[in-house]
């Protein structure tokens, strides 16, 4: 997909009601949007999706919600006040900010597609016979471009990690670097900068008032991890799920909705014996690709990345990327963390969290994987797989192939003209539905021009009433991907959503047979 087909995207979500710029009017403010009324529903059903895969589907997984407001403490126990930082630099020129790691991603990006370049122009040359990775391994101008990309990989991780911020600013120097802006390197040095947003609230203790706004849900769990475990008599393993707002400053604020300075994460903390992290954390992995292709996604367009370097806290971590028109990205991370915050927490509070286990009659800080995904990210991967444009007598059809279980509208009642007692028909049939499903009644302008609308917004199924449904009793039914027409008594529209567009179609297929 190209950034000609994100641009697409993007104005598709503004055209038909999924997401506005914040407070549009006043011209938007920079990483935040607002969802309009298509929007809300898919990003809703995406919500729902994941809430009742993790805590419907599971006998051992609870939700919580935590509040946005938490104890100061909190932060400095989970390292968020001391680490929560991005190395960030200035181009003196236009006097923009950069995140200092993502100008070397992009322009790793930019090396990596040199490399797809060449490996095209060879495919093309040798035909059939070409072997993609034999070639990646031995060109010699391919394996020089992968050494280089290696060897920024490893020094930016190595300054990062050392806090060596010089050298990052040297590196960038070094690879010739230059602002989109302005065109010039004339950079600043790279500093820390805290991405939590802070603000008041009057004497918490010892006369303290800075707050902070969550930077992510899952200490809201790990606080809670006894007050659950204790009032719901739960036995290890056990998870506890959340989803809520999150908010972060972002010094680099673009891709649309990819990395927003207010958004939503879907988290789930798993705890586990000890010992036994690193089997859950395989199972994690695997479940929570296959919950992803579960929405018809095309497999080839995820890949894991397994972190090779560590953070102190954990034991294995991977994410999930997508790849987006303007390349692979994460939108979901799994980590065993061990038992990093739990201890903590026990550290700072003085309060034992321990789980006593009743097989071994111990008391231990139980280890956790977390599943954390960005419910925003996931709306605009769906979008970015969905958007098609097919080309229908001469015409051009835009349509979103969302999974039905997701789509904002799951049924179009469409009765063809607006007399002869249709619209009644289609009103008593919009009756029958609406308990159960979002459905929505369209009267106006031609039948093609309706079907066009709902196919922009992914509706899955049109229910067109005309003459022949007065006195026959059944409609036509247009499928949005087939294009397809079939007869469909009034009285089966019911079961035919059952079976195509609700929510248990696509849980079921997440459900080990
Ligand atoms: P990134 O490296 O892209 O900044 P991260 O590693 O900081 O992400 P986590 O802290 O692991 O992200 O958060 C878990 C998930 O929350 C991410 O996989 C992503 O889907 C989502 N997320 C994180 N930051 C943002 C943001 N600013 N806007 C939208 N979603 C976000």
């Amino acid at each position: 997909m190209s950034s000609e087909i994100f641009e697409k995207v993007i104005s598709h979500c503004k055209e038909y009601g999924f997401v506005f710029p914040s407070s549009d009017i006043y011209g938007g403010l920079a990483a935040v949007y607002d969802y309009g009324q298509n929007g809300v529903e898919l990003r809703n059903n995406l919500r729902q999706y994941w809430w009742k895969s993790m805590t419907q589907v599971n006998q051992n997984i609870v939700g919580i919600e935590a509040a946005i407001f938490m104890h100061p403490k909190t932060w400095k126990a989970s390292g968020h006040i001391d680490g929560f930082n991005d190395p960030m630099i200035d181009n003196k020129d236009s006097k923009k900010r950069y995140r200092a790691d993502v100008l070397l991603e992009d322009h790793q990006e930019k090396i990596r597609q040199k490399i797809e370049k060449e490996i095209d122009k060879a495919a093309k040359r040798f035909g059939e016979t070409f072997d993609a990775a034999l070639y990646r391994e031995t060109n010699p101008r391919v394996v020089e471009y992968q050494q280089k990309i290696d060897s920024i990989d490893q020094r930016m991780k190595g300054g990062l990690e050392s806090g060596d911020l010089a050298s990052i600013k040297s590196l960038i120097e070094e690879e010739g670097i230059v602002c989109p802006i302005s065109g010039s390197k004339n950079w600043t040095d790279v500093r820390q900068f805290n991405l939590m947003y802070s603000t008041q609230m009057s004497a918490i203790e010892n006369g303290e008032d800075q707050l902070y706004l969550r930077p992510e849900t899952a200490q809201g769990i790990f606080v809670n991890f006894l007050n659950v475990q204790k009032t719901g008599r739960m036995k290890l393993p056990f998870g506890i799920a959340q989803t809520g707002k999150a908010f972060r400053n972002e010094i680099v604020a673009r891709q649309f909705i990819m990395r927003m300075k207010e958004f939503e994460q879907m988290e789930m903390q798993f705890f586990v014996k000890p010992g036994t992290e690193l089997g859950w954390y395989e199972s994690w992995k695997k479940q929570r690709l296959q919950w992803h292709m579960a929405l018809g996604i095309n497999p080839s367009h995820y890949r894991y990345h397994d972190h090779v370097k560590l953070a102190h806290y954990a034991n294995a971590a991977v994410d999930i990327e997508y790849q987006f028109p303007f390349g692979f990205k994460e939108v979901e991370g799994i980590h065993s963390r061990t038992d990093f915050d739990l201890g903590r927490h026990e550290e700072f509070s003085g309060k034992k969290l321990r789980y006593f286990d009743p097989e071994t009659n111990e008391s231990y800080i139980p280890y956790v994987v977390e599943t954390s995904i960005g419910l925003d990210r996931l709306f605009l991967l769906a979008l970015c797989e969905a958007y098609q444009e097919e080309s229908v007598d001469g015409d051009t059809r835009v349509l979103l192939k969302l999974h039905p279980a997701v789509a904002p509208v799951k049924a179009a009642i469409l009765p063809l003209v607006k007399k002869d007692g249709l619209p009644e028909l289609a009103e008593s049939i919009y009756n029958q539905l609406r308990l159960d499903y979002n459905v929505y009644i369209e009267d106006k302008d031609s039948i093609g021009k309706r079907y066009r609308r709902m196919d922009a917004i992914g509706t899955p199924f049109c229910i067109t009433v005309d003459h022949d449904s007065l006195t026959q009793g059944d409609v036509t039914v247009r499928d949005r991907d087939t294009m397809e027409q079939t007869r469909v008594k009034i009285e089966d529209l019911k079961n035919l959503l059952d079976s195509r567009v609700s929510m248990s179609t696509l849980l079921k297929q997440i459900i080990p047979s």
